[in-house]
């Protein structure tokens, strides 16, 4: 297999945040990356600003060493990296004040090029960067502006961040990041999906039963605690990640590969969701072992009610999936770190081989980490004599299996996620009317938990979350999938 690199056109990114733990560990990474396989050939500039004081050869050593601690390969960087760093420069400048402005303009081409603003700073800074970047001039209609996450911390915040951006910023250059979607395997669902007549006319609720969606984690909130506590695994990834894993699993197919029949569809399915019940979600906290604390020892407030954990039954009035629960989970120190969408097809209409070949059911698994890949769960007759013994195997798709050692080397998302701000393709980023919609649905469940003042569950560090969450899938008769490595 031959992979394809089409060098983007010159362009200039500058790097608001140049210097923090974003940029260090998959910003500068993801482009140096990119350079070495050639998509930065057409000329690129990157400009880290923050306020840090230091000048552009300083700036280079600091990403040299973030590029050797996070995805420098050594035959790469003794190859590459000397001409990468040559195109990285620094500004010091304040996003809440006016100093460094004047150089950063006086640095920026003001030729041809593309020019694209990376908001990697945090959130209270969105808008004031937004407002300088206009007031300075630098607002033309042919740059683009990517915003990091959290969009908001409820829909009212979102509203009025998109208006503040609005003011100054076409929706058309507006790219909200929200890195899953920049993932290989959540592109190939819709390649899945849309590319073969397999799948689609199975995915109703004629057929499939039901869908779980788990993005577990191993670790805890560790140092990004003072963050977390006042986000929560609901705004931090049911909001987001979840929601946007939910869309694409569930929109009807886009009449076009493009940024706006992609989104709508998706939009229509977070438009469609029935508001969660009480008794529909679940929030825990996890205990600490022996060695590793428990997560009210891990942020501040020792009487934190901030979850951990959620898991939640949502269901989608439409025709398409009337009927079948998605059920979605979310949590940190689980039993492994593993992420995947399992589409659970029903039971065969009737079993010609007898009660004793059990129950089988067909299981497609969309793997988003680790590994990758795709497996489909078939059911084949166990070799051998003894009659018809029945046995699920898996069809496995590991990408790197399936497609060759070309395939091993599968790109952060933020190296598509980058190029694809370059190229100019919103398809993979969220629009602002999406974030705001997906808040009205998160909202409610929150606010109810706030004035309820409830505790979360409490979990074992390990496990696979309260047991509670178990009962609300085990209620429908159904079970969680195993949390596997
Ligand atoms: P961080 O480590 O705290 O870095 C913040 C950066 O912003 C630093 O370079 C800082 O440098 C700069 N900065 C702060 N105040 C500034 C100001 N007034 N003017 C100009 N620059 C300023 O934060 P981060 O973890 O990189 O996160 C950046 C953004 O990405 C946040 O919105 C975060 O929510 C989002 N995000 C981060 C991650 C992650 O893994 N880190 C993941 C997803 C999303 P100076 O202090 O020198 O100015």
């Amino acid at each position: 297999m031959v992979s394809r690199v089409i060098p983007v056109q010159p362009f200039d990114l500058v790097v608001f945040g140049g210097t923090g733990d974003l940029a260090r560990r998959k910003i500068l990474p993801a482009l140096f990356r990119r350079f070495c396989a050639g998509q930065m050939d057409g000329g690129a500039r990157v400009i880290g600003a923050a306020r840090g004081e230091m000048d552009g050869a300083a700036y280079r050593a600091f990403t040299r060493d973030a590029i050797s601690e996070f995805g420098g390969d050594p035959v790469e960087m003794e190859a590459h990296l000397s001409a990468f760093l040559e195109q990285l420069d620094y500004v010091a400048l304040d996003a809440n004040g006016d100093d460094g402005w004047d150089d950063l303009v006086g640095r920026l081409d003001d030729g041809d090029r593309i020019r694209a603003f990376y908001f990697s700073v945090g959130p209270s800074l969105f808008g004031p960067l937004a407002t300088r970047l206009y007031d300075h001039g630098l607002a033309s209609p042919r740059c683009r502006i990517v915003v990091e996450k959290p969009f908001g911390r409820d829909r009212s915040s979102a509203q009025k961040l998109n208006a503040v951006l609005a003011q100054h910023f076409d929706e058309t250059q507006i790219y909200r990041i929200d890195h899953y979607l920049g993932k290989e395997t959540v592109q190939n669902l819709m390649a899945i999906r849309f590319a073969n007549t397999l799948f689609e006319p199975l995915w109703n609720s004629q057929y499939v039963d039901h869908i779980q969606i788990t993005v577990a984690e191993s670790g805890g909130v560790g140092t990004r605690g003072g963050y977390y506590d006042k986000s929560g695994a609901m705004r931090d990834m049911v909001q987001n990640h979840i929601m946007q894993l939910l869309c694409l699993t569930a929109m009807e197919p886009p009449a076009k590969y493009d940024p706006d029949s992609v989104r709508d569809e998706k939009l229509k399915v977070i438009r469609a969701l029935d508001p969660v019940e009480p008794e529909g979600v679940v929030r825990g906290q996890y205990e600490g072992t022996d060695t590793l604390p428990g997560y009210r020892n891990e942020v501040e407030n020792r009487d934190t009610t901030t979850e951990s954990f959620v898991a939640l039954k949502a269901r989608i009035s439409n025709w398409r999936w009337a009927g079948t629960p998605f059920y979605l989970r979310t949590g940190k120190r689980l039993r492994a770190r593993a992420s995947e969408i399992a589409v659970v097809f029903k039971d065969a209409p009737h079993s010609i081989f007898g009660s004793d070949s059990g129950r089988h059911r067909n299981i497609l698994t969309i793997r988003l980490q680790p590994n990758e890949g795709i497996e489909m769960g078939v059911t084949i007759k166990e070799p051998g004599p003894g009659g018809m013994r029945l046995v699920d195997v898996p069809l496995d798709m590991t990408f790197s299996e399936a497609l060759g050692p070309q395939s091993e080397y599968v790109p952060d998302a933020y190296e598509r996620l980058i190029m694809d701000v370059i190229r100019g393709d919103q398809t993979l980023f969220m629009r602002g009317d999406e974030v705001e919609a997906a808040w009205a649905w998160v909202d409610p469940i929150i606010e109810r938990w706030d004035v309820a003042g409830t505790q979360p569950a409490l979990y074992s560090t390990g496990s696979s979350g309260p047991d509670d969450a178990l009962a609300l899938i085990h209620r429908d008769g159904r079970r969680w999938r195993e949390i596997r490595p």
